[in-house]
Protein backbone atom coordinates (compact mmCIF):
# COMPACT_ATOMS: atom_id res chain seq x y z
CA UNK A 1 0.00 0.00 0.00
CA UNK A 2 1.22 3.24 -0.66
CA UNK A 3 2.88 5.30 2.32
CA UNK A 4 0.77 8.01 3.47
CA UNK A 5 1.39 11.67 3.09
CA UNK A 6 3.81 13.12 5.65
CA UNK A 7 2.58 16.18 8.45
CA UNK A 8 3.24 19.57 7.03
CA UNK A 9 6.96 20.94 8.07
CA UNK A 10 8.13 24.02 6.28
CA UNK A 11 5.46 26.56 7.28
CA UNK A 12 3.65 25.30 10.27
CA UNK A 13 3.92 27.95 11.89
CA UNK A 14 2.47 30.59 9.21
CA UNK A 15 -1.17 28.44 9.48
CA UNK A 16 -2.66 30.72 12.66
CA UNK A 17 -2.72 33.77 10.15
CA UNK A 18 -5.15 32.31 8.19
CA UNK A 19 -9.12 32.52 9.59
CA UNK A 20 -10.23 29.47 10.48
CA UNK A 21 -13.36 28.56 8.60
CA UNK A 22 -11.31 25.33 7.21
CA UNK A 23 -9.25 22.48 9.07
CA UNK A 24 -6.76 20.77 6.39
CA UNK A 25 -5.16 18.01 6.54
CA UNK A 26 -1.49 18.59 8.01
CA UNK A 27 0.05 17.98 4.72
CA UNK A 28 1.40 20.51 2.09
CA UNK A 29 1.28 19.51 -1.35
CA UNK A 30 4.34 21.33 -3.54
CA UNK A 31 3.61 19.74 -6.67
CA UNK A 32 0.93 18.33 -8.96
CA UNK A 33 1.40 15.94 -11.76
CA UNK A 34 -1.82 14.44 -13.66
CA UNK A 35 -4.04 12.83 -10.74
CA UNK A 36 -0.95 13.02 -8.26
CA UNK A 37 -0.36 15.34 -5.60
CA UNK A 38 3.23 15.33 -4.28
CA UNK A 39 4.00 16.42 -0.31
CA UNK A 40 6.88 17.84 0.53
CA UNK A 41 9.11 14.55 1.33
CA UNK A 42 8.24 13.61 -2.39
CA UNK A 43 5.27 11.15 -0.95
CA UNK A 44 2.34 10.78 -4.13
CA UNK A 45 -0.97 10.71 -3.61
CA UNK A 46 -3.60 9.82 -5.57
CA UNK A 47 -6.00 12.63 -6.19
CA UNK A 48 -9.80 11.75 -6.31
CA UNK A 49 -11.34 15.36 -5.27
CA UNK A 50 -9.31 17.10 -8.08
CA UNK A 51 -9.30 20.49 -6.35
CA UNK A 52 -13.22 19.68 -5.37
CA UNK A 53 -13.79 18.84 -9.28
CA UNK A 54 -12.18 22.57 -10.03
CA UNK A 55 -9.23 20.57 -11.82
CA UNK A 56 -11.27 18.59 -13.85
CA UNK A 57 -8.55 18.20 -16.49
CA UNK A 58 -6.46 16.47 -13.52
CA UNK A 59 -3.16 18.93 -12.09
CA UNK A 60 -0.83 20.93 -14.35
CA UNK A 61 -2.67 20.02 -17.47
CA UNK A 62 -1.08 20.93 -20.73
CA UNK A 63 -4.37 22.14 -21.94
CA UNK A 64 -4.34 24.89 -18.84
CA UNK A 65 -0.76 25.14 -19.57
CA UNK A 66 -0.83 26.36 -22.82
CA UNK A 67 -3.55 28.75 -22.33
CA UNK A 68 -2.15 30.09 -19.62
CA UNK A 69 0.96 30.61 -21.24
CA UNK A 70 -0.98 32.09 -24.49
CA UNK A 71 -2.64 34.93 -21.89
CA UNK A 72 1.02 35.73 -20.56
CA UNK A 73 2.12 36.17 -23.84
CA UNK A 74 0.19 38.71 -24.40
CA UNK A 75 0.33 40.84 -21.54
CA UNK A 76 -3.17 40.73 -20.85
CA UNK A 77 -4.25 39.51 -17.39
CA UNK A 78 -7.19 42.25 -16.72
CA UNK A 79 -8.85 44.95 -18.41
CA UNK A 80 -12.39 45.14 -17.03
CA UNK A 81 -15.33 45.10 -18.71
CA UNK A 82 -14.88 48.67 -19.74
CA UNK A 83 -13.52 46.90 -22.69
CA UNK A 84 -14.17 44.25 -25.15
CA UNK A 85 -11.86 41.34 -24.94
CA UNK A 86 -11.71 38.24 -27.68
CA UNK A 87 -11.33 35.03 -24.82
CA UNK A 88 -14.66 35.89 -23.09
CA UNK A 89 -16.29 36.80 -26.35
CA UNK A 90 -15.40 33.12 -28.02
CA UNK A 91 -15.68 31.79 -24.68
CA UNK A 92 -19.63 33.33 -24.42
CA UNK A 93 -20.18 31.78 -27.68
CA UNK A 94 -18.98 28.92 -27.43
CA UNK A 95 -21.17 28.33 -23.67
CA UNK A 96 -24.24 29.54 -25.62
CA UNK A 97 -23.64 27.40 -28.49
CA UNK A 98 -23.62 24.52 -26.14
CA UNK A 99 -26.19 25.58 -23.81
CA UNK A 100 -28.86 26.81 -25.94
CA UNK A 101 -27.99 26.65 -29.61
CA UNK A 102 -26.64 29.80 -30.16
CA UNK A 103 -29.42 32.10 -28.64
CA UNK A 104 -29.04 33.83 -24.95
CA UNK A 105 -26.00 35.18 -23.13
CA UNK A 106 -23.23 34.31 -20.70
CA UNK A 107 -22.16 36.40 -17.52
CA UNK A 108 -18.87 35.58 -15.80
CA UNK A 109 -17.90 36.04 -12.37
CA UNK A 110 -15.43 34.02 -10.30
CA UNK A 111 -16.71 31.54 -8.53
CA UNK A 112 -20.02 29.40 -8.07
CA UNK A 113 -22.04 31.12 -5.26
CA UNK A 114 -21.26 34.24 -7.51
CA UNK A 115 -22.96 32.45 -10.66
CA UNK A 116 -26.12 31.54 -8.40
CA UNK A 117 -26.39 34.89 -7.14
CA UNK A 118 -26.48 36.37 -10.89
CA UNK A 119 -29.29 33.64 -11.79
CA UNK A 120 -30.93 34.92 -9.30
CA UNK A 121 -30.85 38.53 -10.34
CA UNK A 122 -31.47 37.65 -13.98
CA UNK A 123 -34.38 35.68 -12.59
CA UNK A 124 -36.00 38.46 -10.93
CA UNK A 125 -35.35 40.61 -13.23
CA UNK A 126 -37.20 38.46 -16.14
CA UNK A 127 -40.10 37.11 -14.19
CA UNK A 128 -41.05 40.58 -13.17
CA UNK A 129 -40.76 41.93 -16.85
CA UNK A 130 -42.95 39.13 -17.48
CA UNK A 131 -45.05 38.59 -14.60
CA UNK A 132 -45.47 41.77 -12.28
CA UNK A 133 -43.82 43.44 -9.45
CA UNK A 134 -44.67 40.03 -6.50
CA UNK A 135 -42.68 37.52 -8.44
CA UNK A 136 -39.90 37.82 -6.84
CA UNK A 137 -39.90 34.31 -4.76
CA UNK A 138 -37.05 31.18 -5.37
CA UNK A 139 -38.06 28.28 -4.75
CA UNK A 140 -34.99 25.46 -3.83
CA UNK A 141 -34.83 21.37 -3.41
CA UNK A 142 -34.60 20.12 0.26
CA UNK A 143 -30.64 18.45 -0.17
CA UNK A 144 -29.04 21.70 -1.94
CA UNK A 145 -26.34 23.43 -1.91
CA UNK A 146 -25.27 26.67 -3.93
CA UNK A 147 -22.75 28.63 -2.43
CA UNK A 148 -22.28 30.76 0.76
CA UNK A 149 -22.89 34.07 -0.02
CA UNK A 150 -26.45 35.74 1.23
CA UNK A 151 -28.83 34.52 -1.57
CA UNK A 152 -26.86 31.29 -2.67
CA UNK A 153 -26.44 30.44 1.47
CA UNK A 154 -30.59 31.65 1.53
CA UNK A 155 -31.40 28.45 -0.96
CA UNK A 156 -29.00 26.00 0.53
CA UNK A 157 -30.56 23.34 3.15
CA UNK A 158 -27.61 23.05 5.42
CA UNK A 159 -29.55 24.37 9.02
CA UNK A 160 -25.82 24.39 10.30
CA UNK A 161 -24.53 26.49 7.18
CA UNK A 162 -26.83 28.69 7.77
CA UNK A 163 -28.16 29.04 11.59
CA UNK A 164 -25.04 31.56 12.75
CA UNK A 165 -25.78 34.05 9.95
CA UNK A 166 -29.48 34.83 9.85
CA UNK A 167 -31.41 36.75 8.38
CA UNK A 168 -30.43 35.25 4.97
CA UNK A 169 -32.33 36.67 2.11
CA UNK A 170 -35.97 36.20 2.33
CA UNK A 171 -38.34 34.98 -0.54
CA UNK A 172 -36.75 31.32 -0.64
CA UNK A 173 -38.64 28.59 -0.36
CA UNK A 174 -38.33 25.02 -0.36
CA UNK A 175 -39.56 21.66 -1.51
CA UNK A 176 -38.77 18.39 -1.82
CA UNK A 177 -36.75 16.31 -4.19
CA UNK A 178 -38.94 14.13 -6.20
CA UNK A 179 -41.90 15.33 -4.35
CA UNK A 180 -44.52 16.84 -6.93
CA UNK A 181 -46.92 18.17 -4.58
CA UNK A 182 -44.49 19.71 -2.08
CA UNK A 183 -43.37 21.61 -5.70
CA UNK A 184 -47.15 22.25 -5.89
CA UNK A 185 -47.61 23.74 -2.59
CA UNK A 186 -44.90 26.44 -2.96
CA UNK A 187 -44.54 27.16 -6.70
CA UNK A 188 -47.29 29.85 -7.77
CA UNK A 189 -47.60 31.58 -10.54
CA UNK A 190 -47.97 34.59 -8.94
CA UNK A 191 -45.07 35.55 -6.76
CA UNK A 192 -42.32 32.27 -8.46
CA UNK A 193 -39.72 33.86 -10.05
CA UNK A 194 -36.99 30.85 -10.45
CA UNK A 195 -36.91 27.58 -9.45
CA UNK A 196 -33.28 25.88 -8.92
CA UNK A 197 -31.73 22.54 -8.91
CA UNK A 198 -29.29 20.31 -9.41
CA UNK A 199 -29.43 17.82 -11.70
CA UNK A 200 -27.23 15.96 -9.54
CA UNK A 201 -26.85 17.15 -5.70
CA UNK A 202 -23.14 17.15 -5.00
CA UNK A 203 -22.87 18.36 -1.10
CA UNK A 204 -26.05 16.94 -0.33
CA UNK A 205 -24.31 13.30 -1.10
CA UNK A 206 -24.85 12.63 -4.80
CA UNK A 207 -28.27 12.09 -5.67
CA UNK A 208 -29.04 12.28 -9.52
CA UNK A 209 -32.20 13.84 -9.47
CA UNK A 210 -34.94 11.71 -11.49
CA UNK A 211 -35.45 12.73 -15.70
CA UNK A 212 -39.18 12.44 -14.64
CA UNK A 213 -38.59 14.94 -11.62
CA UNK A 214 -36.46 17.38 -13.96
CA UNK A 215 -39.53 17.39 -16.55
CA UNK A 216 -42.12 18.05 -13.56
CA UNK A 217 -40.16 20.96 -12.78
CA UNK A 218 -39.72 21.95 -16.32
CA UNK A 219 -43.36 22.07 -16.63
CA UNK A 220 -44.43 23.56 -13.25
CA UNK A 221 -42.05 26.39 -14.35
CA UNK A 222 -43.89 26.72 -17.92
CA UNK A 223 -47.19 26.87 -16.16
CA UNK A 224 -46.39 29.80 -13.60
CA UNK A 225 -43.86 31.57 -15.71
CA UNK A 226 -40.74 31.00 -13.63
CA UNK A 227 -36.97 30.58 -14.68
CA UNK A 228 -35.49 26.86 -14.28
CA UNK A 229 -31.79 27.48 -12.82
CA UNK A 230 -30.10 24.13 -13.17
CA UNK A 231 -26.57 24.44 -10.76
CA UNK A 232 -24.39 22.59 -12.47
CA UNK A 233 -21.63 23.70 -10.56
CA UNK A 234 -20.66 20.82 -9.69
CA UNK A 235 -22.25 17.95 -12.03
CA UNK A 236 -20.95 20.11 -15.55
CA UNK A 237 -18.61 20.06 -17.69
CA UNK A 238 -18.53 16.75 -18.70
CA UNK A 239 -18.51 14.98 -15.03
CA UNK A 240 -21.43 13.06 -15.62
CA UNK A 241 -20.18 12.24 -19.10
CA UNK A 242 -22.18 14.53 -20.66
CA UNK A 243 -21.00 18.09 -21.56
CA UNK A 244 -24.03 18.91 -19.43
CA UNK A 245 -25.35 16.84 -16.32
CA UNK A 246 -28.92 17.98 -17.61
CA UNK A 247 -28.89 16.16 -21.28
CA UNK A 248 -29.17 12.65 -19.94
CA UNK A 249 -32.77 14.01 -18.86
CA UNK A 250 -33.28 15.67 -22.14
CA UNK A 251 -35.27 18.93 -19.83
CA UNK A 252 -33.31 21.83 -20.92
CA UNK A 253 -33.60 25.06 -18.20
CA UNK A 254 -33.88 28.54 -18.87
CA UNK A 255 -30.65 29.65 -16.59
CA UNK A 256 -27.64 27.05 -16.76
CA UNK A 257 -24.73 27.71 -13.70
CA UNK A 258 -21.10 26.87 -13.64
CA UNK A 259 -17.50 27.21 -12.32
CA UNK A 260 -15.97 24.46 -10.78
CA UNK A 261 -14.52 23.18 -13.71
CA UNK A 262 -14.77 26.05 -16.19
CA UNK A 263 -11.04 27.47 -16.34
CA UNK A 264 -9.54 24.59 -15.07
CA UNK A 265 -8.66 25.07 -11.52
CA UNK A 266 -8.62 28.81 -12.08
CA UNK A 267 -11.02 31.10 -10.54
CA UNK A 268 -14.31 31.02 -12.84
CA UNK A 269 -18.27 31.12 -12.62
CA UNK A 270 -20.42 31.25 -15.34
CA UNK A 271 -24.35 31.81 -15.29
CA UNK A 272 -25.41 31.12 -19.28
CA UNK A 273 -29.12 32.42 -20.00
CA UNK A 274 -31.41 31.35 -22.58
CA UNK A 275 -32.80 34.32 -24.86
CA UNK A 276 -35.31 35.42 -23.04
CA UNK A 277 -33.67 35.81 -19.76
CA UNK A 278 -30.49 37.03 -21.59
CA UNK A 279 -33.08 39.90 -22.99
CA UNK A 280 -34.10 41.25 -19.99
CA UNK A 281 -31.07 42.19 -18.02
CA UNK A 282 -30.00 45.42 -18.81
CA UNK A 283 -26.61 47.66 -18.53
CA UNK A 284 -25.73 48.32 -14.73
CA UNK A 285 -28.09 44.92 -13.45
CA UNK A 286 -25.53 43.32 -12.33
CA UNK A 287 -21.22 43.64 -12.38
CA UNK A 288 -18.14 41.95 -11.34
CA UNK A 289 -14.34 43.42 -11.74
CA UNK A 290 -12.83 40.34 -12.39
CA UNK A 291 -15.58 38.47 -14.18
CA UNK A 292 -14.42 37.20 -17.69
CA UNK A 293 -10.86 38.78 -17.52
CA UNK A 294 -8.94 38.00 -20.77
CA UNK A 295 -6.53 35.10 -19.03
CA UNK A 296 -8.89 33.06 -17.20
CA UNK A 297 -11.91 33.05 -20.63
CA UNK A 298 -8.75 32.09 -22.28
CA UNK A 299 -7.96 29.58 -20.50
CA UNK A 300 -11.77 28.29 -20.13
CA UNK A 301 -11.94 28.05 -23.53
CA UNK A 302 -9.51 25.74 -24.09
CA UNK A 303 -10.85 23.60 -21.13
CA UNK A 304 -14.28 23.55 -22.51
CA UNK A 305 -13.28 22.78 -25.95
CA UNK A 306 -11.57 19.89 -24.44
CA UNK A 307 -14.33 18.79 -22.42
CA UNK A 308 -17.01 18.86 -25.45
CA UNK A 309 -14.84 16.56 -27.68
CA UNK A 310 -17.14 13.71 -28.03
CA UNK A 311 -13.90 11.47 -27.36
CA UNK A 312 -12.91 12.91 -24.44
CA UNK A 313 -16.79 12.19 -23.36
CA UNK A 314 -17.05 8.96 -24.01
CA UNK A 315 -14.05 8.20 -22.14
CA UNK A 316 -15.26 9.56 -18.90
CA UNK A 317 -18.02 7.77 -19.56
CA UNK A 318 -16.18 4.22 -20.27
CA UNK A 319 -14.33 5.19 -17.09
CA UNK A 320 -17.13 5.69 -14.93
CA UNK A 321 -18.95 2.28 -16.07
CA UNK A 322 -15.27 1.03 -14.17
CA UNK A 323 -16.05 2.81 -11.50
CA UNK A 324 -19.46 1.82 -11.07
CA UNK A 325 -19.03 -1.62 -11.31
CA UNK A 326 -16.74 -2.07 -8.39
CA UNK A 327 -19.07 0.07 -6.20
CA UNK A 328 -22.37 -1.68 -7.26
CA UNK A 329 -20.19 -4.92 -6.10
CA UNK A 330 -19.53 -3.41 -2.69
CA UNK A 331 -23.22 -2.32 -2.09
CA UNK A 332 -24.10 -6.25 -2.76
CA UNK A 333 -21.55 -7.46 -0.93
CA UNK A 334 -20.41 -5.23 2.22
CA UNK A 335 -23.07 -4.48 5.03
CA UNK A 336 -21.71 -1.45 5.80
CA UNK A 337 -22.07 -0.11 2.32
CA UNK A 338 -25.74 1.11 2.19
CA UNK A 339 -26.14 2.59 -1.63
CA UNK A 340 -23.91 3.59 -4.03
CA UNK A 341 -25.16 6.65 -6.43
CA UNK A 342 -23.50 8.84 -9.31
CA UNK A 343 -23.33 9.15 -12.95
CA UNK A 344 -19.54 9.52 -14.65
CA UNK A 345 -16.96 10.31 -12.52
CA UNK A 346 -19.09 11.92 -9.45
CA UNK A 347 -19.72 9.10 -6.85
CA UNK A 348 -21.14 9.10 -3.66
CA UNK A 349 -20.64 5.56 -1.26
CA UNK A 350 -23.12 5.82 1.61
CA UNK A 351 -22.24 3.84 4.80
CA UNK A 352 -22.71 2.63 8.04
CA UNK A 353 -20.81 5.49 9.89
CA UNK A 354 -18.82 7.94 9.58
CA UNK A 355 -17.42 9.20 6.40
CA UNK A 356 -15.06 11.38 7.72
CA UNK A 357 -13.38 8.30 9.66
CA UNK A 358 -12.85 6.56 5.69
CA UNK A 359 -11.43 10.19 4.25
CA UNK A 360 -8.96 9.87 6.95
CA UNK A 361 -8.24 6.61 6.71
CA UNK A 362 -7.70 6.53 2.88
CA UNK A 363 -5.63 9.81 3.50
CA UNK A 364 -3.23 7.88 5.69
CA UNK A 365 -3.04 4.97 2.69
CA UNK A 366 -2.07 7.99 0.23
CA UNK A 367 -5.52 8.18 -1.52
CA UNK A 368 -7.54 11.86 -1.55
CA UNK A 369 -11.47 11.07 -0.98
CA UNK A 370 -14.06 13.75 -0.01
CA UNK A 371 -17.02 13.56 1.84
CA UNK A 372 -20.75 14.72 0.90
CA UNK A 373 -22.52 14.70 4.06
CA UNK A 374 -21.50 13.08 6.92
CA UNK A 375 -22.07 9.56 6.13
CA UNK A 376 -21.37 9.76 2.02
CA UNK A 377 -17.71 8.94 0.71
CA UNK A 378 -17.60 11.26 -2.77
CA UNK A 379 -15.33 10.63 -5.60
CA UNK A 380 -14.34 13.52 -7.64
CA UNK A 381 -11.33 12.28 -9.55
CA UNK A 382 -10.15 14.00 -12.38
CA UNK A 383 -11.83 13.32 -15.70
CA UNK A 384 -8.33 12.47 -17.18
CA UNK A 385 -7.70 9.73 -14.61
CA UNK A 386 -6.31 6.30 -16.11
CA UNK A 387 -8.28 3.43 -15.66
CA UNK A 388 -4.88 1.69 -13.68
CA UNK A 389 -5.24 4.99 -11.43
CA UNK A 390 -8.81 4.57 -11.11
CA UNK A 391 -8.25 0.76 -10.00
CA UNK A 392 -5.44 1.34 -7.85
CA UNK A 393 -7.45 4.52 -5.69
CA UNK A 394 -10.82 2.08 -5.55
CA UNK A 395 -8.25 -0.89 -4.65
CA UNK A 396 -7.41 1.28 -1.62
CA UNK A 397 -10.71 2.70 -1.33
CA UNK A 398 -11.99 -0.90 -0.42
CA UNK A 399 -9.46 -1.53 2.01
CA UNK A 400 -10.24 1.40 4.16
CA UNK A 401 -13.70 0.71 4.35
CA UNK A 402 -15.57 -0.46 7.11
C1 LIG B 1 -19.37 24.29 -4.96
C2 LIG B 1 -20.76 24.56 -5.38
C3 LIG B 1 -21.27 25.86 -5.38
C4 LIG B 1 -20.50 27.04 -4.85
O1 LIG B 1 -19.35 27.28 -5.59
P1 LIG B 1 -18.21 28.24 -4.96
O2 LIG B 1 -17.24 28.39 -6.10
O3 LIG B 1 -17.63 27.51 -3.80
O4 LIG B 1 -18.86 29.50 -4.58
C5 LIG B 1 -22.56 26.06 -5.86
N1 LIG B 1 -23.29 25.04 -6.30
C6 LIG B 1 -22.83 23.78 -6.32
C7 LIG B 1 -23.70 22.69 -6.85
C8 LIG B 1 -21.56 23.48 -5.85
O5 LIG B 1 -21.11 22.24 -5.82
Amino acid sequence: MTPGPAPASSVTAARDALVGVYSPEDVLFVEGRGTVLVDEEGTECLDFTSGIGACALGHDAPVVREAVEVGLDAGLVHTSNLFRTEPAETLARILVDAAFDGEGGAFFCNSGAEANEAAFKFARRWARASGGEAKHEIVALRGSFHGRLFASLAATDRPEYRAPFEPLVPGIRFAGVEDEASVDAVVSGERTAAVIAEPVQGEGGIRPLSGGFLSFLRARCDAAGAALIFDEVQCGMGRTGELFAHRASGVEPDILTLAKPLAGGLPMGAAVAAPDVAAAVRPGDHATTFGGGPLVAGVAKAVVRRISDPGFLSAVREKGSRVRAALRRWEEERDAVRAVRGRGLMWGIEIDGDAREVVARAFDAGLLVLTAGAEVVRLLPPLTVGDDELDRGLEILEGVLP
